[in-house]
């Protein structure tokens, strides 16, 4: 073990991984007869029980629409929802709970950005600078763009490794370059992108920068204003809470001056066939209709759950879980990883030789092995390395070295059969 890692323990106290896999209730199931190995958690994570019962509670004792209410239920469910806001403030540490705007996920706050700040600021022949890792929620919105408003998506390149080309990146500004919206970790290869350089490179040129955080939240901290990020983006349900409740955070003066983006009740002061329809103010100005309140109450606990584990135990726990793997399957014959950036979060992508990716997958999970198999919402960068698909284990803070060593042993099995 070397000094860094040394201090890294001691400051860290070991992870008590019993403790953790008995608040998830779903690791006891059994698949076909096995007990049940997740490693599918950057599709979605598991959910622990803190999280679950909170939907009990909610719809138990305290279920009222939100803000308008004028009676205890809503005052209780008002009160809930709006500390959650306070909680992701904490989270990203962000200066004010009126950059946090709630949305279904990283993918509508995507939308939200290109449709209300990208339709405000953007015009014929200017630039948005994408990377050629993003998940397609990255790439398409500001492909409907170029369709409708006449801009231009550029893609920076990534190399054998997967890591962005900085000096490529660089070369990419112009005078027409105003956005530039790359994921903070990569879902397909794992690769860990350094977001503040690349923020500080585009406020150089004048432009703003969205991150994608789905992959980052559940695996290291992010501090917003550390990053300098303009917006950034997060799903609760890669981090521990429900589907349905993601995050999108914005400067407050970039948020202010953005139109609405849909319409509806919540997001006005007043409305009128008169005179003009009067917006609330942010948040809520982004926040049309009846939200999903369990959700994002749930999305709360769940943070609060991640930072009382802690996400530098976290992080350490799975780079063992990610180092152990890449050097069990390194043993197989003819097994190509892709992605091996330097600063890489647990995610293990790879094809093998004379089989397919999805027998791969569908055998293994006949031995308890849940992995992904597919193009991972990443086609363009999966393109680039000569494949349609590729198999992807990937870890969370409830996986064990023993499902690991599992895992190695089911994958050399499968491919056995199937060679
Ligand atoms: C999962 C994922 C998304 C999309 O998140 P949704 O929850 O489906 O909206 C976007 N980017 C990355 C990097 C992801 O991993």
């Amino acid at each position: 073990m070397n000094h860094l890692a040394t201090d890294r323990v001691l400051e860290t106290p070991a992870l008590d991984v019993a403790g953790i896999r008995a608040q998830f209730p779903i690791l006891e199931r059994q698949v076909h007869g096995r007990p049940l190995i997740y490693f599918d958690n950057a599709a979605t994570s598991q959910t622990p029980l803190c999280v679950i019962d909170t939907f009990r509670d909610y719809y138990s004792r305290y279920n009222a629409n939100i803000h308008r209410g004028l009676h205890t239920l809503a005052d209780e469910a008002t009160a809930a929802y709006e500390a959650t806001r306070e909680t992701v403030r904490a989270f990203l540490n962000a200066a004010d709970r009126r950059e946090i705007v709630f949305t279904r996920g990283t993918t509508e706050a995507i939308n939200l950005v290109a449709n209300s700040w990208g339709r405000a600021n953007l015009q014929p022949g200017d630039e948005v600078l994408v990377s050629l890792l993003e998940h397609h929620s990255n790439i398409v919105p500001w492909q409907l763009l170029a369709d409708q408003l006449g801009i231009v998506v550029k893609v920076i390149p990534v190399d054998e490794r997967g890591v962005l080309d900085l000096d490529a990146y660089r070369a990419l500004f112009n005078e027409r370059t105003r956005l530039v919206a790359v994921n903070h970790v990569s879902n397909a290869f794992g690769t860990i992108n350094p977001v503040r350089e690349l923020a500080t490179i585009a406020h150089g040129h004048g432009a703003r920068i969205l991150i994608d955080g789905a992959q980052a939240t559940p695996h290291q901290t992010v501090d917003v204003r550390d990053i300098d990020a303009d917006f950034y983006a997060f799903s609760g349900h890669k981090v521990y809470g429900p589907t349905g409740a993601g995050v999108l955070y914005g400067k407050a003066e970039l948020l202010e001056a953005m139109p609405p983006w849909q319409g509806g009740g919540e997001m006005i002061k007043s409305v009128s066939f008169d005179v003009p329809t009067t917006f609330a103010d942010i948040p809520h100005k982004f926040e049309a209709g009846t939200p999903a309140i369990a959700e994002v109450i749930a999305l709360g606990v769940a943070l609060d759950w991640v930072s009382d584990v802690g996400l530098a135990r976290i992080g350490t726990w799975e780079a063992e879980l990610l180092a152990r793997a890449t050097a069990g399957v390194s043993r197989i014959d003819g097994l190509r990883l892709l992605g091996t950036a330097p600063d890489k979060a647990g995610v293990l992508s790879f094809v093998v030789d004379g089989a397919h990716s999805q027998d791969i997958a569908l055998l293994i999970d006949q031995l308890g092995v849940a992995i992904r198999t597919g193009n991972h919402c990443a086609q363009p960068l999966l393109a680039r390395f000569g494949v349609d698909a590729t198999c992807r284990a990937s870890f969370a803070v409830y996986n064990t070295p023993e499902e690991v060593d599992a895992f190695v042993a089911a994958l050399e099995r499968v491919i056995g059969m199937v060679r």
